[in-house]
């Protein structure tokens, strides 16, 4: 290890979150609470990742999410304990109000921790997990309208009503990620993006780093970008460099492949103590807080890199 490193490590804070987008404020804030008294990675993920799933008024999450094709909310999330290596997740799933809530529970096994579709819910049910019509009228009204317009996922603007929840929290020298989503709006039923894939969506590595990412889940998925971080950050990179190097990579690959790649954006916390953000959007806002600081908002861009956002950049900043 070098000295640099070893220096991180000597101030390093006892907690950190970082999460997506500007919905996240609040679960961000909730999150490091649960660190400040002492809570786990697993547990401030989990009610950090609650706000954001039981608002209604976000629309790419839990209650509320957008359907697929057919009208049907379909969630996926999942989570992943750096420490001990364990990780839970849901695909496909309908019905369940808080689907973190059932990856962190299939996170304490080693196997059959990643369910999908009526299995996951058999699971949840035998369990006792809350179950609800996932599918607001808001959501509904959205879904009735695009689809008289068109029934063509790929003729949507990329990142039109689709955006995944993601965290990463440290404590101490633990790390943990985690992700919730109802995927891409109009989905093909059955359709399963990054978000639950260990590696592509979010990986944890307590040695190492979290990771974890939005954006067009298939791009992700190619180069399993969240894993791609952890490793950087391994091999001695802080986050923020981590995240820039798996980005852009990967993009140079995709284009040498002449296959065209969606919006993509990343987050991390690197075990050095680093946090860190990349896109390929001009603007993605993610939120930040440790032991020291408050929740605030970031902004990286894919040209202008990350900073925290003034006032006045957060007013002109349209998305959620
Ligand atoms: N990555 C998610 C998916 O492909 C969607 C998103 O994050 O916007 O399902």
């Amino acid at each position: 290890m070098n000295r640099a490193r070893v220096l991180l490590y000597d101030s390093l804070m006892s907690y950190a979150v970082i999460s997506t987008w500007k919905m996240s404020l609040n679960g961000a804030l909730i999150a490091g609470g649960v660190l400040k008294n002492g809570g786990t990675t697993l547990e401030a993920i989990k009610a950090g990742i609650n706000d954001v799933e039981n608002n209604p008024d976000y629309l790419s999450v839990g209650y509320g999410g957008l359907p697929n094709r057919e009208g049907e909310v379909e969630l996926d999330a999942a989570i992943m304990d750096g420490s001990s290596g364990l990780f839970g997740g849901l695909m496909g799933v309908k019905g369940i109000a808080n689907p973190i809530d059932v990856a962190v529970a299939l996170s304490k096994k080693r196997l059959n921790c990643l369910l999908c579709g009526a299995g996951a819910e058999k699971y949840a049910r035998l369990k006792g997990f809350e179950f609800k019509n996932m599918l607001t009228e808001k959501a509904k009204k959205q879904w009735e309208e695009q689809e008289v317009k068109d029934n063509e996922l790929l003729s949507l603007a990329s990142y039109n009503g689709h955006d995944t929840v993601c965290f990463a929290a440290r404590q101490e020298n633990s790390l943990a990620a985690g992700v919730s989503t109802s995927g891409i709006f109009l989905k093909t039923p059955g359709r399963v993006g990054d978000s639950p894939i260990v590696g592509g969506g979010l990986f944890s590595d307590s040695d190492a780093g979290a990771a974890a990412a939005t954006g067009d889940g298939e791009d992700i998925l190619r180069g399993c970008l969240s894993h791609e971080i952890v490793r950087q950050m391994e091999g001695g990179r802080t986050a923020r460099e981590a995240c820039e190097t798996a980005l852009f990579n990967h993009l140079k690959k995709m284009d040498r492949k002449n296959l065209k790649v969606g919006p993509i954006s990343l987050i991390a916390l690197g075990a050095d103590g680093s946090f860190g953000a990349a896109t390929s959007l001009d603007e993605f806002a993610f939120i930040y807080t440790d032991s020291d600081n408050p929740p605030e908002v970031w902004i990286a861009g894919a040209k202008t890199g990350m900073e925290k956002a003034a006032a006045e950049r957060l007013n002109q900043y349209a998305r959620d």
